[in-house]
C-alpha cells in the first residue's frame, strides 16, 4: 500500500476504550488500486453495512469516469464532445468545474486534457506514442479547449483531438464522497483511502493517525512519518505506473506542456482540507517541481507539501517541517 502506514496501529484502539466499540474495516480492488475503508463503531450490522456502501460509490465512480469502460459516461462525453454539446450530470459538471479551477490555480500544471497525449502510452505494454504523435497531440491539451455550459448542463470540445481523462482527481474526489457518506451516518473515527489519496475523520482516541509518505526509490521503505488528526493528504509519484526505457523512466503524470512525464520529481504528498483539493494539486505540484510548486502551496492557507524531488533531497512546506518525524 502505498504511503500508507495505518493498518498495524489500530489494535491499540480497542484496549484504549471501554465500551465494546471496535474497528471495523474493508479493502477492495476498484478504481485500478487499492481501495480500503476503517470505521470505529459498537454495531457490527451497522458498521458492515456503512463499509459496503462506501465501496458501492467509490465502484459507482469508477464506472461513471473510468476511461477503460466504454460504457462510462466520460468515455460517451470523450466520443461525442468533439462533435457538439453533449448532455451531461450534474456530478460530470462539478468535476470538470473543479478540475478548471485547479487547472487555473497551478497555471495550467493540472489538465484534465493532458490524455490527449496520455492515451497513447500504456505502461503495462511499456509502450509510449513517437515524437511524431506527441508534436500533433499535444495541441489539443489546453484545459480551455473543454466548454462547460453549466447552466444548459453541456460540455463540447473545441478542438477534434481533446481527450479527457479525469485520473488526477477522482480517486480523492471518491474519498472525498465516501467520507461524506460516513459523516452523515454520524461516524467520527474513520479512514478511507483509494491508493495514494486517504482522509482521515477524527482521530484515534487521543493518538494522531500516522501516516507514512513512501521512500519514492526503496520499495517498503518509508521515507517521513507524519501524525495527522481529521485531514487529507495524497501522495503522486514516478513509482506509481511507469516503465523503464534505455534509463529514461516514462511514468504517468505528463506535463501538458511538452506531452511528456514530468521529470522534475519523484513524489509529491499533500496535506490539505479535503482529498479532491490534494489530489489535484499533487499532481499540480508533481508537474511544476519543487520551486513553482512550494510557492503555490505556499499561497494556500491550510495545505502542506512534502515534495522529493528529482534527487532523492527532501523539501517541506514552513508547517510541515516540525511535525515530520524522519523514517528510520
Ligand atoms: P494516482 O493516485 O493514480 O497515482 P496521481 O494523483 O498521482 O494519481 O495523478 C496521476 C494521474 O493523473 C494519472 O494517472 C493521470 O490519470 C492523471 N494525470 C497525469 N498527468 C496529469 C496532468 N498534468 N493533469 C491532470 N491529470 C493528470
Ligand atoms: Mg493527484
Amino acid at each position: 500500500m502505498r504511503g500508507f502506514a495505518l493498518a498495524a496501529t489500530l489494535v491499540l484502539a480497542c484496549t484504549a476504550h471501554e465500551t465494546r466499540a471496535e474497528w471495523f474495516e474493508d479493502t477492495q480492488a476498484i478504481m485500478g488500486t487499492r481501495v480500503h475503508a476503517e470505521l470505529w463503531h459498537d454495531d457490527p450490522a451497522v458498521a458492515r453495512r456503512l463499509l459496503e456502501a462506501v465501496m458501492t460509490e467509490m465502484r459507482r465512480i469508477d464506472h461513471t469516469y473510468s476511461t477503460h469502460r466504454e460504457d462510462s459516461e466520460l468515455s460517451a462525453l470523450n466520443r461525442a464532445a468533439p462533435h457538439g454539446w453533449v448532455e451531461v450530470s450534474a456530478e460530470m459538471i462539478d468535476l470538470l468545474s473543479r478540475s478548471r479551477r485547479m487547472s487555473e490555480l497551478s497555471g495550467g500544471a493540472f489538465d484534465v486534457t493532458y490524455a490527449s497525449v496520455g492515451r497513447y502510452y500504456d505502461y503495462r505494454a511499456g509502450r509510449r506514442p513517437d515524437d511524431e504523435t506527441v508534436r500533433k497531440a499535444v495541441e489539443a491539451i489546453d484545459y480551455r479547449h473543454v466548454e462547460i455550459d453549466a447552466d444548459g448542463r453541456r460540455v463540447r470540445y473545441r478542438h477534434p483531438a481533446v481527450y479527457v481523462d479525469l485520473g488526477g482527481i477522482a480517486k480523492g474526489y471518491a474519498v472525498d464522497r465516501a467520507i461524506g457518506l460516513l459523516q452523515s451516518a454520524a461516524i467520527t473515527h474513520a479512514a478511507v483511502s483509494a491508493g495514494g489519496d486517504s482522509r482521515i475523520l477524527g482521530d484515534r482516541f487521543g493518538e494522531p493517525w500516522t501516516v507514512g509518505v513512501r521512500d519514492p526509490r526503496h520499495e517498503g521503505q518509508v521515507s517521513v512519518l507524519l501524525p495527522l488528526v481529521d485531514t487529507a493528504v495524497s501522495t503522486s509519484g514516478d513509482y506509481e505506473r511507469y516503465f523503464d526505457e534505455d534509463g529514461v523512466r516514462y511514468h504517468h503524470i505528463i506535463d501538458p506542456d511538452t506531452g511528456r512525464s514530468a521529470r522534475s520529481s519523484w513524489s509529491v504528498t499533500i496535506v490539505g482540507p479535503d482529498a479532491t483539493l490534494t489530489d489535484g494539486l499533487s499532481t499540480s505540484v508533481f508537474v511544476l517541481g519543487p520551486e513553482r510548486g512550494m510557492a503555490l502551496i505556499d499561497r494556500l492557507p491550510g495545505v502542506d507539501a512534502i515534495i522529493i524531488d528529482s534527487d532523492g533531497k527532501l523539501h517541506y512546506s514552513a508547517d510541515l517541517q516540525p511535525l515530520a518525524e524522519p523514517a528510520r
